[in-house]
């Protein structure tokens, strides 16, 4: 018999589509409407660097407008193709529909390993490509405003803005042009910790139902659950981060480029995040067993695997072996169609990528909320806010006085309560809600209806009825 082919990243979210699709009584013209990409701009441009001219494609994809502007990061990757970024956009369609985000989804890709070059020259190089996307409003705050992804970050998205307000010199909103910026440079705090933070939310909020729990297996909470992380950069590190230092979590192995580390104990997260920035990868690590082969190490035994690097790690060649019997995707696409039909089959749970790391986006959405209101969240409440709590801490003193001071208010509460909030926590707050509510929502449909048996068609079914519902409103 021969091998079953893997299929493409963008053939496999389409497959994962309509497996959903078919539960639903979508007209057949809708249901093709929402799952095609609605156009992929594809760019090819030279940088005269070294001495040469060098020339470097890059892509654009909109999946989908149903919602503007629409909504995706860019990605600087030696790997970056056209189905790719096709299958990010669309899966970013669904990641918003799904934490009601208010964009279509859209996705962005630069065929380039960033660390063969210079900054100056990584500036040079971004800001053309970012020149070539203004230039056909494919960076528009009203149109099309992607973010950071794998190999870029806030530096890059510094660049797209500045390139973007040299472009459109008398554009007010320019800076929602783009989200993932620095703080001090129209960003918004929380936005870098985001997605890792928003993966640490969703699996507490799978945590909070026991039932849901007892489907995987598992039972109790976070508390001494063994993770495995594969990737240790901004999402890896800060859910691993999050998960090891405030919710109990064992992170018992670690998956990186050069290897893996393992260790039952746990791995001191942070430290081992030193230790690559030093030393370029896990190799040497002192306080962990070195594995070579850092893809086996997907199949070590665990209560919890977070894979959080990229696309099509768990596939068919390896699918049969995860032991883990919860998966929670932080990555966009790391499970295959075929790996998925095999886990399924097995009773492993996944918590799909379109929940799991919405973090970002939602947080995305929050900036450029900000951006366009010209307000940091919080300037014109906290203040009242404070007023108003110390009212009550002087009415319940004085009331206590009358009693003789029988009540103690302990010094920690008062501080705790009179104190505002500021942009971080409510961009927290933010996030912890859109992630609760989001779960409920994928959770109604998953627990619900009969011929829904996981998680990721219940998040599908959740967002191509938003979708299919703009559609409808547009008159489509
Ligand atoms: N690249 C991130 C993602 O895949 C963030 C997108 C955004 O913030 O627009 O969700």
């Amino acid at each position: 018999m021969a091998a079953k082919r893997e299929p493409t990243f963008r053939e496999s979210v389409d497959l994962m589509f309509n497996r959903a699709v078919a539960l639903t009584d979508l007209a057949p013209g809708l249901e093709e409407k929402v799952r095609v990409c609605n156009a992929t701009y594809t760019v090819r441009f030279g940088v005269r660097l070294r001495g040469q001219i060098h020339t470097f494609t890059g892509y654009r994809s909109v999946h989908s407008e149903h919602m503007e502007p629409v909504k995706g990061g860019i990605r600087f990757a030696m790997g970056v193709n056209q189905d790719e970024v096709e299958a990010l956009a669309a899966l970013m369609t669904y990641k918003c529909a799904l934490v009601e985000v208010p964009f279509g989804g859209s996705k962005g890709g630069l065929r380039i390993d960033p660390r063969e070059w210079e900054e100056h020259e990584l500036e040079q190089i971004t800001r053309r490509f970012a020149y070539e996307l203004i230039k056909r409003d494919l960076i528009h705050p009203a149109q099309n405003v992607p973010a950071p992804d794998m190999g870029t970050g806030e530096r890059e998205m510094a660049w797209i803005a500045d390139q973007y307000k040299r472009m459109a010199t008398t554009d007010i909103n320019y800076r929602a042009c783009v989200t993932g910026k620095p703080v001090n440079g129209g960003g918004i705090q929380g936005r870098t910790e985001a997605t890792g933070r928003g993966v640490q939310y969703a699996m507490r909020e799978f945590f909070r139902h026991p039932e849901d729990v007892a489907i995987a297996g598992l039972s109790g909470t976070l508390d001494g659950k063994r993770v495995v992380v594969q990737g240790l950069g901004n999402v890896g590190y800060h859910a691993a981060k999050f998960l090891s230092e405030e919710d109990g979590c064992k992170v018992t192995a670690i998956i990186e480029r050069d290897g893996a580390l393992i260790s039952e104990e746990g791995l001191d997260v942070e430290a081992v995040r030193g230790w690559i920035a030093r030393h370029g990868g896990v190799d040497g690590y002192p306080d962990g067993r070195y594995v070579r082969d850092g893809a086996k190490v997907l199949e070590h035994e665990c209560d919890i695997l977070v894979p959080a690097a990229m696309e099509g790690v768990i596939n068919l060649d390896n699918a049969e072996r995860i032991k883990a019997p919860l998966i929670v995707e932080a990555a966009n696409g790391p499970v295959t169609a075929g790996a998925d039909d095999i886990l399924r089959q097995k009773g492993t749970v996944i918590v799909p990528d379109m929940y799991a790391n919405a973090g970002g986006v939602t947080v995305s959405y929050f900036e450029w909320v900000k951006n366009l209101s010209h307000i940091r969240f919080g300037r014109i409440g906290r203040r009242q806010e404070e007023a108003r709590h110390e009212l009550i801490v002087k009415e319940l003193e004085r009331l206590n006085r009358g009693i003789g001071d029988a009540w103690q208010m302990s010094p920690d509460f008062k501080q705790k309560y009179l104190r505002g909030a500021g942009e971080l926590e409510l961009v927290r707050s933010g996030l912890d809600d859109t992630m609760r509510a989001a779960y409920q929502s994928m959770r109604e449909v998953w627990r619900g209806r009969e011929d829904v048996t996981d998680l990721r068609t219940a998040a599908y079914l959740v967002s191509i009825a938003r979708v299919a519902e703009s559609y409808r409103a547009m008159g489509l």
